[in-house]
């Protein structure tokens, strides 16, 4: 391909991407095919010879599109969003023309200095202080990974990394029983393993799900007894299933007093705190060592691009950078190679991104879209506390509940399934306390006030449909 071949489909993928993204609202939901589909297209054996984009370019709309989950879709309420405004695409375009592999200044210093400035523009919308310090990780599990590292370095003095972990003491990391699985995960890779991950329980009754603070002091007391060594405690600031939310505060006053690292995975609810009032729901993250939110969730930048905030660098880039001869960059003081702050060496432009993005709406644009989904959520719940016969099951949490009908959970799974299939809203199905219960997020970046209210007409729609007929 030349390059006024590039521009030509540049162009035209541009049109086609703004045309599809205008018709979204006509499209189911979830992709609609069953497990093979797509595959069978495909031919077993690569081609020897080159095909021309035309070609290539008709089997996305062939082969690809009805594959295709719309993430992208207003009424997309399953999972948490992914969201992308067009400006980060863009941006992510322009990332993709330079394709520069930016893991140290020199190998970009614009990429390292868009992003020391991108990630202070965001320390200070979301209210963290002066001195917490910005870097991109692909994801928040990367994030929550090399902050595992990062404590179980600083339990061991810094010396794990050199001797492996054989002779060492056992280690033990504390969290809620709330948290996402990629915390979990983090403790196996870190090699910690499972056992020691001590999952506290949640306080009885608190409708924010949080630790129970004190059986957090209680349960680090009784390891050290033991002959443990406590390394670190994470804290969950708006989980995955519901929404579940640590007093922050309440968990540094223990962390603190035993000298143990701090993590916040907020990785969802950690957009909203661009607006003062929810903030409340963090109080005390000024305290925690290390905390991660997702600008690719809630806020805008399209995957990948997690925020990693950490209160002071030290620690981390002591846990994760390694300088063979052909890495260093002699002569070049007061630099920062961000590839020190992570797992993988090799880095993407991805900062451009989060400055289009911020650029484009300015942050108050950006708090008004998260303003309204979490108003037009609370109201949707009012609308279904009222229906008969609907339960909620746990109180809204920003801009997610969740709710459910009746008693029975094969009902409650089956009326997800019949929603997904009718593709007009997608929801996704938890598990509280044991119990089924149906997901409710609403924080899709085009998501109009109608889009939620539609939902409501399309749940007791299909509840009263299977409900009928299962009688
Ligand atoms: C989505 C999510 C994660 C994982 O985020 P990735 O960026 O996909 O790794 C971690 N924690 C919470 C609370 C999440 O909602």
């Amino acid at each position: 391909m030349n390059w006024d071949e590039y521009a030509e489909w540049a162009g035209r993928i541009g049109t086609w991407g703004a045309d599809y993204h205008k018709g979204l609202r006509h499209r189911p939901v979830r992709a609609q095919t069953r497990p093979g589909e797509i595959a069978a297209q495909l031919p077993e054996s690569p081609p020897e010879g080159p095909a021309p984009m035309e070609d290539i370019f008709a089997d996305i709309d062939r082969i690809v599109m009805p594959g295709i989950t719309h993430w992208q879709h207003p009424r997309f309420f399953a999972y948490f969003p992914s969201n992308a405004a067009p400006p980060s695409m863009l941006a992510d375009q322009v990332t993709s023309v330079l394709a520069a592999q930016c893991m140290l200044w020199q190998t970009s210093p614009a990429a390292t200095e868009v992003e020391t400035k991108v990630l202070d523009w965001l320390r200070q919308g979301l209210g963290l202080p002066e001195g917490f310090a910005g870097v991109i990780q692909d994801s928040a599990s990367s994030a929550t990974l090399a902050a595992v590292l990062t404590m179980r370095e600083r339990a061991l003095n810094f010396e794990g990394n050199r001797k492996g972990l054989a002779q060492g003491p056992v280690l033990r990391i504390y969290c809620s029983a709330e948290v996402h699985s990629s915390i979990d995960k983090a403790i196996w890779v870190a090699g910690i393993g499972q056992d020691n991950l001590v999952k506290v329980p949640i306080t009885p009754g608190d409708p924010l799900r949080g630790i129970d603070t004190g059986a957090l002091r209680a349960a680090i007391e009784a390891d050290k007894a033991a002959g443990f060594v406590p390394a670190g405690v994470i804290a969950c600031v708006g989980g995955t299933g519901t929404g579940a939310t640590d007093n922050v505060a309440a968990v540094m006053d223990v962390a603190e007093a035993f000298d143990l690292f701090t993590h916040v995975d907020a990785a969802w609810a950690g957009s909203a705190m661009l607006c003062p009032e929810f903030r409340t729901l963090w109080d005390g993250v000024d305290r925690a060592h290390s905390v991660v939110m997702n600008p690719h969730k809630w806020l805008g930048t399209n995957f990948d691009l997690s925020a990693h905030f950490l209160r002071t660098p030290d620690d981390l880039v002591r846990t994760l950078a390694i300088q063979p001869e052909y890495l260093k960059t002699h002569g070049a003081d007061g630099i920062i190679n961000y590839s020190e702050w992570s797992i993988p060496l090799g880095r993407r432009f991805r900062a451009l991104k989060l400055w289009f993005l911020i650029r484009g709406y300015g942050m108050e644009g950006l708090r008004t879209r998260l303003r309204n989904h979490v108003t037009w959520v609370q109201g949707l719940c009012e609308q279904l506390r009222a229906e008969p016969g609907v339960e909620i099951v746990t109180e809204p949490i920003l801009a997610l509940f969740t709710f459910r009908y009746g008693t029975d959970d094969a009902f409650n799974l089956d009326l997800v399934n019949a929603i997904n299939d009718d593709g007009r809203i997608y929801l996704t199905q938890t598990k509280v306390d044991g119990v089924t219960a149906i997901r409710f997020t609403g924080c899709q970046f085009d998501a109009t006030r109608e889009d939620v209210e539609t939902a409501f007409g399309v749940i007791t729609e299909i509840a009263a449909a299977i409900g009928e007929g299962a009688q």
